[in-house]
């Protein structure tokens, strides 16, 4: 029987080998007699999955060695608090806002220093991307935030600003959440990453913070000790029990994009290219559509999250409920924004985004 095409934004799709390969180890783990949830976070086998994990993480995202990688709880929506619990010393940070995320993060980061918004794309409604050279950052900021994929609005950086070149010394931080793994990430202009696992990684409760090791060791005297990142990599994400199965879950996903290969490319180059021909054959669609439309600028549109509307959104229900009969579900956009929204994160095949294809077409058809 082959499985329904998921659609959701978060928690989201997991490659079904893997969900496989995790039911036929629930019981008992490489002959351990436990499941992985049932193991000492310390124990051998344990310390073994996380190992291979990290190991397997670093070498698909080329993390440099003077980068630690933490593996947490919290989900991206702590990090908002515990990034400037971490990093701002309690004097500023500047933020570009380019959707609901990185809005959430520069709200709660007021909360412990003060926020500068460097740009801002409020004013269109979140549909295009400010360009770097148009940004106002402030004189000596901690650090520059930005949600490199904006989840809800479906707007990415397709190349990360080099803050440098724009006359700025302070780290970048990057909300990755929702296209880690996606796309390879230039280290060379990022000083951390943070993003939530279950988009692209594995379950909710995970959490993944890759961070450049100068920028630890300075946390502010009210972080709580489980959210400060240098106890944690002083301690290999074990100061607290860390969220075992997720990162069980998290070190198959990684396997799996090992072992992915397109157009003689492998591991996240062979998502990349994936993603793109997927995004493209998607966005291809709707734009020459008469019925559906997405309101993003072309070179900021997102090739994880597609927002699409209706035209005549009476139709909404009907769609969706199609949709469901097909086998396609969760396309039912955020409530903050309504419409629908495709998300076609790493785990979703070409032949998914070409089966949602082929139901648009045939349902805008029916209704012309
Ligand atoms: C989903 C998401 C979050 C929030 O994650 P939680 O696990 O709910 O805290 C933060 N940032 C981005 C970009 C997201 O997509």
């Amino acid at each position: 029987m082959t499985r329904p095409y998921n659609f959701s934004a978060g928690p989201a799709a997991i490659p079904e080998e893997v969900l496989q390969q995790a039911a036929a180890e629930m019981l008992d783990w490489h002959g351990s007699g436990m499941s992985v949830m049932e193991m000492s976070h310390r124990g051998k086998e344990f310390i073994s999955i996380y190992e291979q994990a990290e190991a397997d993480l670093r070498e698909l995202l080329a993390v440099p060695a003077n980068f630690k990688i933490l593996f947490m709880q919290g989900g991206g929506l702590a990090e908002n608090a515990i990034v400037p619990l971490n990093l701002s010393r309690g004097e500023s940070a500047d933020f570009v806002v380019t959707g609901s995320w990185s809005d959430k993060s520069q709200k709660e980061a007021g909360k412990y220093c003060e926020v500068h918004i460097a740009a801002s794309n409020k004013a269109d409604g979140h549909t295009s991307l400010p360009a770097p050279a148009s940004w106002q950052l402030s004189k000596a900021p901690r650090y520059v935030h930005l949600c490199s994929n904006e989840t809800i609005h479906g707007v990415e950086f397709q190349e990360l600003p080099d803050l440098k070149a724009l006359g700025c010394d302070a780290p970048l931080v990057i909300d990755f959440s929702s296209h880690v793994a996606s796309r390879p990430v230039d280290w060379s202009r990022v000083g951390m990453a943070f993003g939530g696992a279950q988009k692209n990684i594995g379950p909710a409760g995970l959490t993944l913070v890759v961070v450049r090791e100068d920028l630890l060791g300075h946390a502010l005297k009210a972080c709580p000790s489980a959210f400060d990142y240098k106890l944690v990599a002083d301690n290999q994400s074990m100061y607290n029990t860390p969220p075992t199965y997720g990162i069980y879950i998290a070190g198959l996903t990684f396997q799996w994009l090992k072992r992915q290969t397109e157009a003689g490319l492998s591991g996240v180059a062979a998502m990349e290219a994936r993603n793109k021909a997927k995004a493209d054959l998607l966005y291809g669609f709707i734009d020459q559509s008469q019925l559906y439309t997405n309101p993003v600028a072309p070179e900021g549109r997102s090739r994880m999250n597609v927002p699409f509307r209706l035209r005549d959104e009476s139709l909404n229900d009907a769609f969706l409920a199609g949709a469901k009969a097909r086998g396609l579900l969760q396309l039912k956009g955020h409530k903050s924004v309504g419409g629908m929204r495709a998300s076609i994160y790493n785990a979703m095949p070409l032949a998914g985004v070409q089966a949602l294809v082929d139901y648009l077409r045939e349902f805008e058809k029916t209704k012309a």
